[in-house]
């Protein structure tokens, strides 16, 4: 959390009102923390979903759903599609991918967006920051070895969606105490 002036480095004086707000003197300036957003794809062959190994910390090794932070002047969708070419060599256009969830996960400052499409091949090829890239079934999957557990729930929910051929989309809500994943109504 914010505890440095991103600018200058003096140590903030921080709001006690929220969080994530401080002030620092030497600039005389406000300072945030804005929750980032997180832009993951999950990408579908059949029964399985797309997985990458990272190669970078942290979680080095571990396995995670293609995913990274959103870039200043991308949409969601782009930023999306950038992040599945750059870590999976999966070439998919914006405009093929669906919405899927979206939410909040408050312990990590973060704002999360994730996409989806199915593709007829497993063509993936591990880009710069993944080890290795792979199609894995719910029952291939090594769940001892994923990077980010807290949020398993989200990723049973789209095997389920992917064994029932009918797919939702959903909201999110994470937090220290909480963790809810609710189908959006329309109405
Ligand atoms: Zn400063």
């Amino acid at each position: 959390m914010l505890k440095y002036c991103s600018e200058c480095g003096q140590t903030l004086r921080m709001a006690t009102h929220a969080a994530g707000h401080g002030y620092c003197e030497r600039c005389q300036q406000e300072r945030w923390d804005h929750p980032s957003v997180m832009l993951t794809c999950f990408i579908s062959c059949g029964q399985k979903l797309l997985w990458i190994q990272r190669k970078l910390e942290p979680r080095s090794g571990f396995w995670a759903i293609p995913g990274g932070f959103m870039e200043a002047g991308e949409t969601m969708a782009e930023g999306a599609a950038r992040e599945l070419w750059e870590e999976a060599g999966v070439r998919l256009d914006p405009e093929q991918l669906d919405f899927y969830m979206t939410g909040t996960i408050t312990f990590i400052n973060q704002v999360y967006v994730a996409f989806r499409a199915a593709v007829d091949e497993e063509v993936c090829l591990a880009g710069d920051e993944a080890l290795a890239v792979e199609f894995f079934s719910r029952d291939q999957c090594p769940w001892d070895e994923v990077a980010y557990p807290e949020v398993n729930d989200s990723i049973r929910e789209a095997y389920d969606d992917l064994e029932r051929g009918v797919f939702l989309q959903y909201q999110g809500e994470m937090t220290e105490e909480i963790y809810r994943l609710t189908p959006i109504q329309t109405r």
